[in-house]
């Protein structure tokens, strides 16, 4: 899961992203709206936590830009921060489309909660449970079970896991896992992948799941049939 929190005030942003770090998510932050509006652009995002008084573009023209290019990006939850007084703010914001808003000074406790809800919405389900023969996933929690069994993995496998998980079956590019698990300051290789790949298996290849190696594409989580 791979945040983009846009915030010009530095002290809150690094607030946030600590916070959001801790919670397992993968954070970028830009702190004016035309480098929010160029991110947008480039890179996939699974949620854009917005603040709407930013410099040089504001927020709600960021999210409008967003919402009419129908590209890259077009469909991703945004949270938008409002100043506290401001209700035409928050109207304005989810005119333009923006899922939910939060009004600033805010609790910690209360943005990750939204942050969660928004991201399980992103994944077009409502429960926070990813199932997928023997494994599943909780992702409020999370944590991965094999056939019932807690697996001890490290933030990075369970971010790994939970990527696979939401596209069982289909091909995952080492590109979307590098974009998926990786924030722009992190040193993170296609070779680390094969190594957080590596070591995933190991710790979930006992049943009949494995993760298969598509030559030079990617990996695919895919099911072994009991009658094979
Ligand atoms: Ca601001």
């Amino acid at each position: 899961m791979r945040i983009l929190i846009a915030e010009d005030d530095q002290v809150l942003a690094d607030g946030l992203m600590r916070a959001l770090r801790a919670a397992g998510y993968a954070v970028d932050q830009v702190a004016s709206g035309s480098e929010a509006d160029t991110a947008l652009l480039t890179h996939e995002f699974d949620l854009l936590i917005l603040d709407i008084g930013l410099p040089k573009l504001n927020g709600l023209e960021v999210l409008r830009r967003l919402r009419s290019r129908g590209a890259l990006n077009a469909h991703v939850p945004v949270l938008v921060l409002t100043a506290a007084d401001s209700v035409e703010q928050r109207v304005q914001g989810l005119d333009l489309g923006a899922d939910d808003y939060m009004a600033k000074p805010f609790a910690l406790q209360e943005l990750e909660a939204r942050v969660r809800a928004l991201t399980r919405r992103g994944l077009g389900s409502t429960g926070s449970i990813i199932k997928h023969g023997p494994l599943s996933f909780d992702s409020t929690g999370r944590v991965a079970y094999l056939n019932e069994q807690m697996v001890d993995l490290s933030a990075r496998e369970l971010s790994l896991l939970e990527v696979l998980l939401q596209r069982a079956g289909r091909l995952v590019s080492k590109e979307q896992l590098v974009q998926h698990l990786c924030s722009w300051g992190d040193e993170v290789s296609n070779n680390a992948i094969e190594v957080y790949i590596h070591r995933l298996r190991k710790k979930i290849e006992q049943g009949p799941v494995r993760i298969a190696t598509v030559r030079g594409l990617g990996y695919c989580l895919e099911r072994i049939a009991n009658d094979a």
